[in-house]
Protein backbone atom coordinates (compact mmCIF):
# COMPACT_ATOMS: atom_id res chain seq x y z
CA UNK A 1 0.00 0.00 0.00
CA UNK A 2 1.69 3.52 -0.86
CA UNK A 3 2.08 6.22 1.58
CA UNK A 4 -1.25 8.59 1.56
CA UNK A 5 -3.56 5.99 0.52
CA UNK A 6 -6.66 5.39 2.65
CA UNK A 7 -7.37 2.05 4.10
CA UNK A 8 -9.17 -0.35 6.49
CA UNK A 9 -6.98 -2.20 8.39
CA UNK A 10 -8.33 -5.28 10.71
CA UNK A 11 -5.78 -6.66 13.29
CA UNK A 12 -5.50 -10.15 14.37
CA UNK A 13 -6.96 -9.13 17.81
CA UNK A 14 -10.33 -7.79 15.91
CA UNK A 15 -9.42 -4.32 16.02
CA UNK A 16 -10.74 -2.23 12.67
CA UNK A 17 -8.67 0.63 12.34
CA UNK A 18 -9.17 3.61 9.09
CA UNK A 19 -6.28 6.04 8.07
CA UNK A 20 -3.71 7.14 5.69
CA UNK A 21 -0.50 5.19 5.39
CA UNK A 22 2.58 7.09 6.13
CA UNK A 23 6.01 5.66 5.41
CA UNK A 24 8.42 4.41 7.83
CA UNK A 25 11.70 4.00 8.03
CA UNK A 26 10.81 0.41 9.92
CA UNK A 27 9.72 -2.37 7.16
CA UNK A 28 8.20 -4.47 10.02
CA UNK A 29 5.76 -1.52 11.12
CA UNK A 30 2.75 0.14 9.25
CA UNK A 31 2.29 3.75 10.55
CA UNK A 32 -1.22 4.75 10.36
CA UNK A 33 -2.54 8.75 10.35
CA UNK A 34 -6.18 8.13 11.92
CA UNK A 35 -9.51 10.01 11.25
CA UNK A 36 -8.58 11.58 14.59
CA UNK A 37 -5.27 13.14 13.81
CA UNK A 38 -3.58 10.72 15.82
CA UNK A 39 -0.62 8.42 14.39
CA UNK A 40 -0.27 4.43 15.03
CA UNK A 41 2.56 2.12 14.45
CA UNK A 42 1.52 -1.28 14.04
CA UNK A 43 3.40 -4.56 13.86
CA UNK A 44 2.26 -5.99 10.02
CA UNK A 45 2.63 -9.54 11.66
CA UNK A 46 -0.48 -8.70 13.61
CA UNK A 47 -2.51 -7.55 10.63
CA UNK A 48 -5.39 -9.57 9.11
CA UNK A 49 -6.33 -7.88 6.36
CA UNK A 50 -5.95 -4.28 4.91
CA UNK A 51 -8.45 -2.78 1.94
CA UNK A 52 -7.14 0.57 0.38
CA UNK A 53 -10.55 2.57 0.85
CA UNK A 54 -8.92 5.20 -1.45
CA UNK A 55 -5.94 6.10 -3.43
CA UNK A 56 -3.28 8.99 -2.17
CA UNK A 57 -4.77 12.20 -2.46
CA UNK A 58 -2.27 14.65 -1.95
CA UNK A 59 -3.13 17.78 -3.25
CA UNK A 60 -0.50 18.92 -6.22
CA UNK A 61 -0.53 22.56 -5.53
CA UNK A 62 -2.12 24.66 -8.20
CA UNK A 63 -0.43 27.13 -10.36
CA UNK A 64 -0.75 30.97 -9.50
CA UNK A 65 -4.30 31.88 -10.56
CA UNK A 66 -5.04 35.31 -12.11
CA UNK A 67 -7.24 37.34 -9.59
CA UNK A 68 -10.44 39.00 -10.89
CA UNK A 69 -10.41 42.40 -9.14
CA UNK A 70 -14.15 43.19 -7.41
CA UNK A 71 -14.10 46.68 -7.41
CA UNK A 72 -16.49 47.01 -4.68
CA UNK A 73 -14.45 44.83 -2.42
CA UNK A 74 -11.36 46.27 -0.36
CA UNK A 75 -7.83 44.50 -1.04
CA UNK A 76 -6.31 42.61 1.56
CA UNK A 77 -2.24 41.13 1.20
CA UNK A 78 -2.13 37.76 3.48
CA UNK A 79 1.76 36.98 3.60
CA UNK A 80 2.42 33.67 5.00
CA UNK A 81 4.87 32.66 7.24
CA UNK A 82 4.54 29.43 7.71
CA UNK A 83 3.61 27.19 10.82
CA UNK A 84 -0.18 24.98 11.35
CA UNK A 85 -2.44 28.07 9.83
CA UNK A 86 -0.42 27.18 6.51
CA UNK A 87 0.32 23.42 6.42
CA UNK A 88 -1.03 20.23 6.06
CA UNK A 89 0.17 16.37 6.96
CA UNK A 90 2.91 14.89 5.50
CA UNK A 91 2.45 11.22 4.80
CA UNK A 92 6.42 10.53 4.83
CA UNK A 93 6.91 11.46 8.96
CA UNK A 94 3.52 11.88 9.74
CA UNK A 95 4.16 15.67 11.01
CA UNK A 96 2.72 18.66 10.26
CA UNK A 97 4.89 21.12 8.09
CA UNK A 98 4.27 24.01 6.20
CA UNK A 99 3.25 23.34 3.25
CA UNK A 100 0.58 25.59 1.91
CA UNK A 101 1.21 27.52 -1.19
CA UNK A 102 -1.23 30.89 -1.05
CA UNK A 103 -3.32 29.76 -4.19
CA UNK A 104 -4.01 26.68 -2.35
CA UNK A 105 -5.10 28.27 1.01
CA UNK A 106 -7.55 30.45 -0.92
CA UNK A 107 -8.94 27.58 -3.03
CA UNK A 108 -9.23 26.10 0.42
CA UNK A 109 -11.19 28.99 1.83
CA UNK A 110 -13.26 30.30 -1.07
CA UNK A 111 -15.08 32.41 1.37
CA UNK A 112 -12.52 34.71 1.26
CA UNK A 113 -12.60 35.86 -2.09
CA UNK A 114 -16.41 36.77 -0.94
CA UNK A 115 -15.07 38.89 1.78
CA UNK A 116 -12.55 41.22 -0.42
CA UNK A 117 -10.14 41.04 -2.94
CA UNK A 118 -6.93 38.59 -1.58
CA UNK A 119 -3.40 39.45 -2.37
CA UNK A 120 -1.38 36.16 -0.96
CA UNK A 121 2.38 35.68 -0.87
CA UNK A 122 4.72 33.75 0.94
CA UNK A 123 7.34 35.19 2.65
CA UNK A 124 8.76 32.43 4.77
CA UNK A 125 7.97 28.95 5.11
CA UNK A 126 9.09 28.53 8.69
CA UNK A 127 7.10 27.44 12.04
CA UNK A 128 7.19 30.33 14.48
CA UNK A 129 9.58 28.63 17.10
CA UNK A 130 12.75 29.38 14.69
CA UNK A 131 11.86 32.97 14.32
CA UNK A 132 14.96 35.52 15.00
CA UNK A 133 14.75 39.62 15.47
CA UNK A 134 15.78 39.29 11.67
CA UNK A 135 12.39 37.75 10.35
CA UNK A 136 10.40 40.83 12.02
CA UNK A 137 12.19 43.12 9.89
CA UNK A 138 11.38 40.79 7.08
CA UNK A 139 7.68 41.04 7.81
CA UNK A 140 7.65 44.81 8.65
CA UNK A 141 8.99 45.16 5.19
CA UNK A 142 7.06 43.02 3.30
CA UNK A 143 3.68 45.34 5.31
CA UNK A 144 5.22 48.57 4.34
CA UNK A 145 5.60 47.40 0.58
CA UNK A 146 1.87 46.22 0.59
CA UNK A 147 0.45 49.30 2.22
CA UNK A 148 2.50 51.65 -0.70
CA UNK A 149 0.70 49.16 -2.92
CA UNK A 150 -2.36 50.79 -1.59
CA UNK A 151 -3.89 47.46 0.36
CA UNK A 152 -6.67 47.92 2.72
CA UNK A 153 -5.62 45.90 5.27
CA UNK A 154 -3.00 42.65 6.07
CA UNK A 155 -3.31 39.54 7.24
CA UNK A 156 0.13 37.92 8.73
CA UNK A 157 -0.31 33.86 8.55
CA UNK A 158 2.04 32.68 11.78
CA UNK A 159 2.77 30.05 13.91
CA UNK A 160 1.04 30.07 17.15
CA UNK A 161 4.00 29.43 19.22
CA UNK A 162 5.54 33.01 19.40
CA UNK A 163 2.78 34.36 17.87
CA UNK A 164 2.53 36.99 20.38
CA UNK A 165 5.77 38.31 20.15
CA UNK A 166 5.28 38.83 16.61
CA UNK A 167 2.33 40.81 16.97
CA UNK A 168 4.48 42.81 19.54
CA UNK A 169 7.35 43.39 17.09
CA UNK A 170 5.36 44.59 14.65
CA UNK A 171 3.38 46.89 16.57
CA UNK A 172 6.93 48.49 17.81
CA UNK A 173 8.27 48.47 14.46
CA UNK A 174 5.57 50.10 12.34
CA UNK A 175 5.41 53.47 13.40
CA UNK A 176 2.84 55.47 12.83
CA UNK A 177 0.78 52.66 11.26
CA UNK A 178 -2.75 53.40 9.37
CA UNK A 179 -3.95 50.35 8.11
CA UNK A 180 -5.31 47.05 10.16
CA UNK A 181 -2.15 43.80 10.25
CA UNK A 182 -4.01 41.22 11.72
CA UNK A 183 -1.55 38.25 12.58
CA UNK A 184 -3.66 34.76 12.06
CA UNK A 185 -2.64 31.40 13.53
CA UNK A 186 -4.44 27.83 13.95
CA UNK A 187 -3.76 25.04 16.44
CA UNK A 188 -4.72 22.72 13.79
CA UNK A 189 -3.37 22.19 10.27
CA UNK A 190 -5.30 23.69 7.46
CA UNK A 191 -5.70 19.96 5.87
CA UNK A 192 -7.65 18.58 8.93
CA UNK A 193 -11.43 18.65 9.00
CA UNK A 194 -10.88 20.48 13.12
CA UNK A 195 -9.07 22.91 11.57
CA UNK A 196 -9.25 26.58 13.16
CA UNK A 197 -7.54 28.33 10.21
CA UNK A 198 -10.65 28.62 8.03
CA UNK A 199 -12.84 30.93 10.54
CA UNK A 200 -9.54 32.54 11.97
CA UNK A 201 -8.75 33.61 8.70
CA UNK A 202 -12.33 34.73 7.60
CA UNK A 203 -12.76 36.55 10.54
CA UNK A 204 -9.95 38.49 10.20
CA UNK A 205 -10.84 39.11 6.52
CA UNK A 206 -14.29 40.45 8.02
CA UNK A 207 -12.54 42.54 10.64
CA UNK A 208 -10.17 44.28 8.08
CA UNK A 209 -13.04 44.96 5.42
CA UNK A 210 -16.10 46.11 8.06
CA UNK A 211 -14.05 48.14 10.75
CA UNK A 212 -11.90 51.66 10.72
CA UNK A 213 -9.39 49.40 12.85
CA UNK A 214 -6.00 50.63 12.04
CA UNK A 215 -3.56 48.76 14.19
CA UNK A 216 -1.79 45.18 14.52
CA UNK A 217 -4.19 43.13 16.13
CA UNK A 218 -4.33 39.04 16.63
CA UNK A 219 -7.41 37.11 15.39
CA UNK A 220 -8.32 33.75 16.81
CA UNK A 221 -11.02 31.67 18.03
CA UNK A 222 -12.76 33.05 21.19
CA UNK A 223 -13.96 29.50 22.83
CA UNK A 224 -12.96 26.08 21.85
CA UNK A 225 -15.85 25.88 19.57
CA UNK A 226 -17.12 28.21 16.17
CA UNK A 227 -19.00 30.81 17.29
CA UNK A 228 -16.67 33.49 17.30
CA UNK A 229 -12.86 34.86 17.32
CA UNK A 230 -11.38 37.42 18.93
CA UNK A 231 -9.31 40.66 18.02
CA UNK A 232 -6.45 40.69 21.00
CA UNK A 233 -4.73 43.47 21.54
CA UNK A 234 -1.26 43.10 19.95
CA UNK A 235 1.00 43.68 23.00
CA UNK A 236 -1.70 42.30 26.05
CA UNK A 237 -1.77 38.49 24.48
CA UNK A 238 -0.40 35.47 25.74
CA UNK A 239 -0.82 31.60 24.47
CA UNK A 240 -2.38 30.31 27.60
CA UNK A 241 -3.02 26.70 26.31
CA UNK A 242 -1.03 24.18 24.06
CA UNK A 243 -3.44 23.09 22.39
CA UNK A 244 -6.94 24.34 22.56
CA UNK A 245 -8.40 26.41 19.60
CA UNK A 246 -8.93 29.58 22.02
CA UNK A 247 -5.45 29.29 23.10
CA UNK A 248 -4.83 32.60 23.03
CA UNK A 249 -6.24 35.26 26.07
CA UNK A 250 -5.78 39.20 26.32
CA UNK A 251 -4.19 39.89 29.32
CA UNK A 252 -4.31 42.20 31.65
CA UNK A 253 -6.34 43.88 29.76
CA UNK A 254 -9.74 42.86 27.15
CA UNK A 255 -9.79 41.55 23.95
CA UNK A 256 -10.66 44.73 21.03
CA UNK A 257 -13.79 43.13 19.63
CA UNK A 258 -15.62 39.72 19.27
CA UNK A 259 -16.29 38.91 15.56
CA UNK A 260 -18.37 35.96 14.02
CA UNK A 261 -17.54 34.47 10.27
CA UNK A 262 -20.72 36.47 8.91
CA UNK A 263 -18.98 39.55 10.30
CA UNK A 264 -20.85 40.87 13.15
CA UNK A 265 -19.08 42.80 15.50
CA UNK A 266 -19.03 43.50 18.91
CA UNK A 267 -16.33 45.90 20.05
CA UNK A 268 -15.40 45.73 24.08
CA UNK A 269 -15.51 49.09 24.21
CA UNK A 270 -15.81 52.58 21.63
CA UNK A 271 -12.96 52.00 19.35
CA UNK A 272 -11.05 55.77 18.17
CA UNK A 273 -9.17 54.97 14.46
CA UNK A 274 -5.23 55.61 15.33
CA UNK A 275 -4.69 59.21 13.65
CA UNK A 276 -1.14 60.08 13.02
CA UNK A 277 0.04 63.07 11.42
CA UNK A 278 3.42 61.45 10.24
CA UNK A 279 3.72 58.67 7.60
CA UNK A 280 4.11 55.16 8.13
CA UNK A 281 7.92 54.54 9.41
CA UNK A 282 9.73 51.53 10.45
CA UNK A 283 12.33 51.28 13.48
CA UNK A 284 13.85 48.24 13.07
CA UNK A 285 15.28 45.30 15.11
CA UNK A 286 19.12 45.06 15.87
CA UNK A 287 19.33 41.13 14.87
CA UNK A 288 22.89 40.88 16.83
CA UNK A 289 21.62 41.86 19.83
CA UNK A 290 21.50 39.25 22.87
CA UNK A 291 18.68 39.44 25.15
CA UNK A 292 17.87 36.79 27.93
CA UNK A 293 15.07 36.03 29.95
CA UNK A 294 16.14 34.50 34.07
CA UNK A 295 13.33 32.90 35.64
CA UNK A 296 13.20 32.85 39.34
CA UNK A 297 12.82 29.73 40.60
CA UNK A 298 13.72 28.18 44.67
CA UNK A 299 17.35 27.60 45.02
CA UNK A 300 18.44 29.75 42.13
CA UNK A 301 22.13 30.03 41.83
CA UNK A 302 24.76 32.92 41.25
CA UNK A 303 25.93 31.47 38.25
CA UNK A 304 22.57 31.71 36.10
CA UNK A 305 22.88 35.35 36.54
CA UNK A 306 26.48 35.68 35.69
CA UNK A 307 25.53 33.69 32.49
CA UNK A 308 23.95 37.26 31.39
CA UNK A 309 27.15 39.20 31.45
CA UNK A 310 27.76 39.39 27.80
CA UNK A 311 24.39 39.94 26.98
CA UNK A 312 22.87 43.79 25.63
CA UNK A 313 19.90 43.07 28.17
CA UNK A 314 18.09 40.31 30.40
CA UNK A 315 14.44 40.79 31.73
CA UNK A 316 14.29 38.51 35.08
CA UNK A 317 10.93 36.82 35.08
CA UNK A 318 10.58 37.17 39.06
CA UNK A 319 8.15 35.39 41.54
CA UNK A 320 4.80 37.55 42.82
CA UNK A 321 5.19 41.16 42.99
CA UNK A 322 8.63 40.97 41.14
CA UNK A 323 11.35 39.08 43.52
CA UNK A 324 14.50 36.86 43.20
CA UNK A 325 15.87 35.40 46.21
CA UNK A 326 18.50 37.64 47.16
CA UNK A 327 17.89 37.98 50.75
CA UNK A 328 20.59 36.10 53.12
CA UNK A 329 18.93 35.16 56.26
CA UNK A 330 20.87 32.82 57.66
CA UNK A 331 23.99 29.84 56.76
CA UNK A 332 21.59 28.02 54.32
CA UNK A 333 20.59 31.57 52.39
CA UNK A 334 24.66 32.35 51.46
CA UNK A 335 23.53 31.63 48.06
CA UNK A 336 20.80 34.46 47.81
CA UNK A 337 23.75 37.24 48.95
CA UNK A 338 25.65 36.68 46.06
CA UNK A 339 22.89 36.61 43.92
CA UNK A 340 22.41 39.97 44.66
CA UNK A 341 26.14 40.85 44.16
CA UNK A 342 26.04 39.41 41.10
CA UNK A 343 22.89 41.12 39.81
CA UNK A 344 24.54 44.28 41.28
CA UNK A 345 27.43 43.77 38.45
CA UNK A 346 24.98 43.03 35.52
CA UNK A 347 22.18 45.82 36.02
CA UNK A 348 25.38 48.77 36.42
CA UNK A 349 26.16 46.81 32.52
CA UNK A 350 23.06 46.52 31.04
CA UNK A 351 19.48 47.58 31.31
CA UNK A 352 17.59 44.43 33.47
CA UNK A 353 14.07 44.58 33.62
CA UNK A 354 11.86 42.88 35.82
CA UNK A 355 8.24 41.15 34.80
CA UNK A 356 6.51 38.93 37.00
CA UNK A 357 5.76 34.72 36.62
CA UNK A 358 2.08 35.46 37.79
CA UNK A 359 0.45 35.76 34.68
CA UNK A 360 -2.00 38.73 35.78
CA UNK A 361 -1.23 41.96 37.67
CA UNK A 362 1.45 44.51 37.95
CA UNK A 363 5.18 44.46 39.63
CA UNK A 364 5.27 46.56 42.82
CA UNK A 365 8.90 46.23 43.78
CA UNK A 366 7.68 48.81 46.85
CA UNK A 367 5.66 46.42 48.52
CA UNK A 368 8.37 44.63 50.25
CA UNK A 369 12.28 45.21 50.98
CA UNK A 370 13.31 42.63 48.41
CA UNK A 371 12.01 44.48 45.84
CA UNK A 372 13.38 47.95 47.10
CA UNK A 373 16.90 46.25 47.07
CA UNK A 374 16.23 45.08 43.86
CA UNK A 375 15.43 48.15 42.48
CA UNK A 376 18.35 50.09 44.38
CA UNK A 377 20.55 47.90 42.68
CA UNK A 378 19.21 48.97 39.07
CA UNK A 379 16.41 46.68 38.00
CA UNK A 380 13.63 48.34 36.00
CA UNK A 381 10.20 47.77 35.68
CA UNK A 382 8.70 48.60 38.41
CA UNK A 383 4.98 49.30 38.11
CA UNK A 384 4.26 48.11 34.72
CA UNK A 385 1.98 44.98 34.13
CA UNK A 386 3.70 44.10 30.62
CA UNK A 387 3.42 40.47 30.00
CA UNK A 388 6.90 38.39 29.68
CA UNK A 389 6.21 39.34 25.81
CA UNK A 390 6.14 42.56 25.79
CA UNK A 391 8.94 43.48 28.03
CA UNK A 392 11.36 41.10 26.06
CA UNK A 393 9.79 43.09 22.73
CA UNK A 394 9.70 46.11 23.94
CA UNK A 395 13.26 46.18 25.69
CA UNK A 396 15.01 44.47 21.85
CA UNK A 397 13.56 47.51 20.49
CA UNK A 398 14.45 50.05 22.63
CA UNK A 399 18.10 48.63 22.43
CA UNK A 400 17.98 48.64 18.90
CA UNK A 401 16.67 52.28 17.99
CA UNK A 402 17.68 54.29 21.46
CA UNK A 403 20.82 55.03 23.40
CA UNK A 404 21.49 52.69 25.91
CA UNK A 405 21.57 55.57 28.36
CA UNK A 406 17.46 56.11 27.91
CA UNK A 407 16.45 52.70 28.36
CA UNK A 408 16.13 53.90 32.12
CA UNK A 409 13.11 55.83 31.17
CA UNK A 410 11.76 54.68 28.15
CA UNK A 411 10.81 51.33 29.56
CA UNK A 412 8.28 52.52 31.72
CA UNK A 413 6.44 54.39 28.51
CA UNK A 414 3.94 53.69 27.28
CA UNK A 415 4.29 53.31 23.17
CA UNK A 416 2.09 50.92 21.98
CA UNK A 417 -0.68 50.13 24.84
CA UNK A 418 1.60 47.70 26.15
CA UNK A 419 1.00 49.12 29.40
CA UNK A 420 -2.51 49.68 30.45
CA UNK A 421 -3.28 52.64 32.70
CA UNK A 422 -5.95 51.27 34.37
CA UNK A 423 -6.71 47.98 36.47
CA UNK A 424 -8.75 46.11 34.23
CA UNK A 425 -8.09 42.63 34.18
CA UNK A 426 -10.24 41.53 36.93
CA UNK A 427 -13.04 41.21 34.07
CA UNK A 428 -10.31 40.15 32.02
CA UNK A 429 -9.14 37.51 34.68
CA UNK A 430 -13.24 36.56 35.52
CA UNK A 431 -13.74 36.00 31.61
CA UNK A 432 -10.96 34.00 31.17
CA UNK A 433 -11.89 31.26 34.07
CA UNK A 434 -15.56 31.13 33.01
CA UNK A 435 -13.92 30.32 29.48
CA UNK A 436 -11.73 27.22 30.63
N1 LIG B 1 5.02 25.14 16.48
C1 LIG B 1 4.11 25.75 15.57
C2 LIG B 1 4.48 27.19 15.35
O1 LIG B 1 4.38 27.97 16.21
C3 LIG B 1 2.72 25.63 16.04
C4 LIG B 1 1.76 26.39 15.17
O2 LIG B 1 1.99 26.55 14.00
O3 LIG B 1 0.76 26.85 15.64
O4 LIG B 1 4.85 27.54 14.28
Amino acid sequence: MKPGSYVEIKTKTGEILKGIVMNTNDPKILSLKLDSGYNIGLDKKNILYMNELRKNQEIKPKQQEEIKINKNLKTIAILHTGGTVASKVSYATGAVFPSFSPTELINMFPELKTIANIKSRLIGNMFSEDIRFVHYNIIAKEIEKEIKAGVDGIIITHGTDTLAFTSLALSFTLENLNKPVILVGAQRSSDRPSTDAAMNLICAAQFITRSNFNEVGICMHGKSGDDFCYILPACKTKKLHTSRRDAFKAVNSNPIAKINKEGKIEFFQEYHKKEHKDKLKLKLFNDKLKLGILKAHPNLSKEEVKMFSKFNGLIIEGTGLGHLPINKIDKNTKENELILKELNKLAKKIPVVMTSQCIFGRVNMNVYDTGRKLQDSGVLGNYSDMTLEAAFIKLAWLLSNYKKNQIKDLINNNFRGEISKRVTYEENLFRLFKVF
